[in-house]
């Protein structure tokens, strides 16, 4: 993927987030607060308006400032971190193997921003399981990373708002968890 369709990718997440609004409006409703939908929006409703042409590794810093910027909440450092951090490691093009280092440090940073581990029930649990899909298909499907962010339903949340719901918080799947499945198949090679 080269720097134009990257831009592209990342301007078209507005028109996505707009589709999704209700959808994780209603999951945050279930086990948050229920901004998750306007607060995703409006980060890439900035990501839209404010990030402009440049290098690979440009596009992914911008997208990552704008997000702190722009989206309030929990998410917003985390995916916003977590693209800056990865514009230190993009090639002018991204490739199979950059991807999988991209995505590498995309798990990290969450990881270690979110003090967050597996099975938490957050947007980690699909994160982290994205290096491995694009070794084994070479692909960010977007069935493939539903199946992940479906994993999440039956989960009892230990962090953020949710783990408030304690047992409550089974039955839903995580808001961010279901925002990262957009995130990540925006950053998919060949699809
Ligand atoms: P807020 O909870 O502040 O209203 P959002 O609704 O935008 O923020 O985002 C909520 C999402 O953020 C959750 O569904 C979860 O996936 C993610 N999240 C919250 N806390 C953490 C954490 N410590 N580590 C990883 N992800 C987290
Ligand atoms: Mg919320
Ligand atoms: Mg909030």
């Amino acid at each position: 993927m080269d720097n134009e369709k990257l831009l592209s990718r990342m301007h078209g997440l507005k028109n996505t987030f707009t589709e999704k609004e209700s959808l994780l409006t209603s999951l945050d409703r279930e086990i948050g607060d229920g901004d998750h939908g306007v607060n995703m929006k409006r980060g890439f409703n900035a990501v839209n308006d404010k990030v402009t042409a440049g290098s690979t590794a440009d596009i992914l810093k911008q997208t990552g400032m704008t997000l702190m910027s722009s989206i309030g909440g929990a998410s917003g450092p985390l995916y916003g971190f977590s693209f800056v951090k990865m514009s230190s490691a993009a090639k002018e093009e991204i490739d199979q193997d950059n991807l999988i280092e991209l995505l590498d440090i995309f798990a990290e940073t969450v990881a270690d921003k979110g003090k967050v581990e597996g099975g938490e029930k957050t947007m980690y649990d699909v994160i982290k399981r994205a290096p491995d899909l694009v070794r084994e298909t070479g692909k960010l499907n977007l069935d493939a990373l539903q199946k992940f962010a479906d994993d999440t339903e039956d989960m009892i949340a230990q962090k953020g708002r949710a783990a408030y719901f304690k047992e409550k918080s089974a039955g839903t799947i995580d808001p961010g968890a279901q925002s990262a499945v957009y995130i990540l198949h925006a950053l998919s090679l060949g699809e």
